[in-house]
């Protein structure tokens, strides 16, 4: 999505700032005035735009900072917390429970991606443990029911629909009956986005919605929408009440920026993202992760959580993270993670300003890179390796050796090294953290 674009410029202009001599109020206003561009070109609605404006302006108060780092770092948090509140809701979304039926509605226009990410939450709940099935309560379009079936025949998800019933609220209300005495614990169930009169339409979600009684309402929404996100979501949410979105095709080029802008017109989280076609391109998402993301800062604790997922061997990271350590082997072993996780683009997000280092190349030569990267790793020896790094600043001629050893150069070597020493900062600020994610996770 062109949000990474967006993240590029924020990120740019927020540095060009912190970076320049003379951090003056006329330098300031020029940054804020950038960011707001940047986010109206990404279809972020205007008005939020300007409220976002007021309130960094209104959060810094220039004439009262003191110098150098304080004033760079009073910035960058306010830039910081003002697109977190963008995306923030402040409304708790509905947590499924074990051992109880979590009756999930999904609601959203037809070509939104209701069905393809009704199978993809499905797979992901069930990939932590729950007892998942789908129930298909779209009779309207002709194929909707056979698509779901697909779906979840390949995901190993048991379905429930109809080829004769033609109306939805006794499929919908006979396929929740029957799960529900089967003690499923997530019933998701998909419904039709387009009638021939949108009144229909509504009515119908409506009366789905009395005859399940859902404990969640989730509105799907395509991040190509635009600038009509707004009004669109409006609608959906004065007839479904819906409690959580969930936002499509992040990995195409549209702009954003108007689903961005569906949280604040709704008060609704968005909770997942969808971010391409196959059954595991789907992203947990959280407001605070989303913008450290955006800004290049990574997202270490959702790396561990999909590493966890992928159930890759994470055993020495995750006891170092625990303990606010992260050794150059450690950098090492989290890059080849990443080649055997997939795409490069989707991935390189994660990590502490990898993306910036990687910004504009493809996933071709984003691999190109990180296989370097590994080489580097690889012509160090286990003391090395085992380090915090130091022993390159007191001994650079070890730089050189290694740039000869693994046939790079030295100045690829010391970005290697720039890039362990921000990761190590942020694991040390992770510290404590990371053992209470460990312990929640591990209770899910
Ligand atoms: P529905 O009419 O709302 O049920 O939409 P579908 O689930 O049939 O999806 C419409 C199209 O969007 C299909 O071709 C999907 O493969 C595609 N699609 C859904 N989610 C994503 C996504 O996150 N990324 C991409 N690239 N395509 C998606």
């Amino acid at each position: 999505m062109v949000l990474q674009d967006l993240g590029r410029r924020i990120n740019a202009a927020v540095s060009d700032l912190t970076r320049s001599q003379n951090l003056d109020e006329k330098a300031f206003d020029d940054m804020v005035k950038e960011i707001g561009n940047a986010l109206v070109q990404a279809d972020v609605n205007v008005k939020l735009v300007a409220g976002l404006r007021l309130s960094i302006k209104r959060s810094v108060n220039f004439k009262e900072l003191g110098a150098g780092v304080n004033k760079k770092r009073v910035i960058q948090k306010a830039v910081f917390d003002e697109l977190v509140k963008l995306v923030d809701p402040h409304n708790e979304p509905y947590k499924p429970k074990k051992g109880k039926a979590n009756v999930i509605m999904f609601v959203g226009l037809q070509g939104a991606g209701k069905t393809t990410t009704c199978t993809k939450l499905a797979r992901w709940y069930q990939a932590r443990g729950f007892k998942t099935c789908l129930v298909c309560a779209d009779t309207f379009r002709a194929g909707a029911f056979d698509q779901l079936k697909q779906n979840a025949t390949k995901a190993k998800i048991p379905y429930y629909g109809s080829h004769t019933q033609t109306d939805p609220v006794v499929v919908a209300r006979e396929g929740v009956e029957k799960f529900k005495k089967e003690r499923f614990e997530i019933i998701i169930v998909d419904t039709s986005g387009r009638h021939r009169q949108e009144q229909d339409l509504f009515d119908e979600m409506v009366q789905i919605q009395r005859a399940v009684t859902p404990d969640q309402t989730i509105m799907v929404l395509d991040a190509s929408i635009g600038q009509q996100a707004e009004a669109q979501s409006r609608a959906f949410k004065e007839t479904a009440d819906f409690g959580a979105i969930i936002i499509t095709k992040t990995d195409g080029a549209a702009a954003g920026g108007g689903a961005i802008s569906a949280v604040a017109a709704t008060h609704t989280p968005i909770v997942f993202i969808g971010t391409g076609e196959h059954m595991l391109d789907l992203e947990r998402f959280s407001p605070q992760p989303f913008v450290s993301k955006l800004l290049g800062m990574g997202d270490m604790a959702g790396l561990v959580e999909h590493v966890q997922s992928l159930k890759l061997d994470q055993k020495d990271t995750m006891k170092h993270l625990a303990e606010g350590v992260f050794t150059v082997r450690d950098l090492r072993d989290q890059l080849s993670n990443i080649m055997k996780m997939g795409p490069l683009s989707k991935m390189a997000g994660m990590i502490p300003g990898l993306s910036n280092m990687m910004g504009g190349m493809d996933d071709e030569e984003g691999s190109l890179k990180l296989r370097r990267m590994i080489y580097i790793c690889d012509s160090m020896t286990n003391a090395e390796l085992d380090s915090d790094g130091k022993v390159f600043v007191s001994q650079p001629s070890r730089m050189t050796r290694i740039a000869c050893g693994s046939g790079t150069s030295v100045r690829e070597v010391e970005e290697l090294l720039t890039q362990h020493k921000m990761m190590a900062g942020v694991a040390k600020k992770m510290g404590g953290g990371m053992k209470n994610m460990q312990k929640a996770q591990g209770a899910m």
